[in-house]
């Protein structure tokens, strides 16, 4: 029996944005209004500075636009001086969690420490997004074993019902942020380079239960083309999802409304 397509995601990452408080309630009253248009046949979620969680969450009250944090520590409470755990998270509405974001990697993030974060996310009721992508695109294609070795170490011993609520954001890390983007045919090759591997690790069925965002400067213009022809079941946004009207662009792209 073929699967059924699953509801189309797209995450605005606000990262270290907006830097305050009042500009981030104006956000969000802006794509509460998106999100009544769009869901449910797109899933809307926000990722503002952790800080900023609870007022946000206050003013979204439906669930229609659903929030998220950039990253977390792995375990419940202790001597971790600036980190947030899961638990805090959940508590204060956040039903996703970015993790392995290329930033964080670049920060000195390893790869131990991105599979015990996955771990206590997957573990919880949140769902994990998990980011992965090369540095830079060789010709000779190692980067498709960059992203095999991520997920590998991200994901080996997680149970299949785990990885089937997973998010995987395809982030060539040479398109973050730089407005060069992957063409959609290399997302879509991409896309089942990924499949391939979650199959490996787990089996076809689990792996087809996946969802696979792409991120990587996506915008207004190029949303519908990356969409349409590269197999992504979303987006993964920074700078544009801090513009309501752009991001409402994008979320419209992959919608069939
Ligand atoms: C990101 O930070 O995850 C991202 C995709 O950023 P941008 O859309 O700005 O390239």
């Amino acid at each position: 029996m073929a699967s059924k397509k699953p509801i189309p995601l797209v995450v605005g990452n606000w990262k270290m944005n907006p830097s305050t408080l009042a500009e981030a309630k104006r956000l969000v009253v802006q794509l509460r209004t998106l999100a009544r248009k769009f869901t449910p046949d797109v899933s809307v979620v926000v990722v503002p500075p952790s800080i900023y969680l609870s007022d946000l969450t206050r003013l979204s009250p439906s669930g229609r636009l659903q929030f998220g944090v950039q990253n977390v520590w792995p375990g419940s409470t202790g001597a971790q001086t600036g980190e947030i755990s899961v638990s805090m998270a959940s508590s204060c509405g956040a039903t996703y969690v970015i993790i392995g974001h290329s930033e964080r990697r670049a920060s000195g993030e390893t790869d131990e420490q991105i599979a015990a974060k996955y771990q206590s996310v997957a573990a919880s009721k949140l769902t994990p997004i998990l980011c992965v992508g090369e540095a830079t695109r060789d010709p000779s294609g190692d980067y498709y074993a960059v992203v095999e070795t991520q997920l590998t170490r991200a994901l080996a011993g997680s149970k299949k019902a785990q990885l089937k609520r997973t998010v995987i954001a395809y982030e060539p890390v040479w398109a973050i942020g730089t407005g060069q983007t992957s063409t959609p045919a290399d997302v879509e090759e991409m896309r089942l380079f990924i499949d391939k591997c979650l199959t490996k690790l787990f089996d076809r069925a689990t792996a087809r239960a996946v969802r696979v965002l792409y991120g990587g400067s996506v915008n207004q213009k190029n949303a519908t083309e990356l969409f349409i022809h590269g197999g992504v079941d979303g987006f993964l946004v920074g700078g544009a999802s801090l513009r309501s009207a752009e991001f409402a662009r994008i979320v419209a792209s992959v919608s069939s409304t």
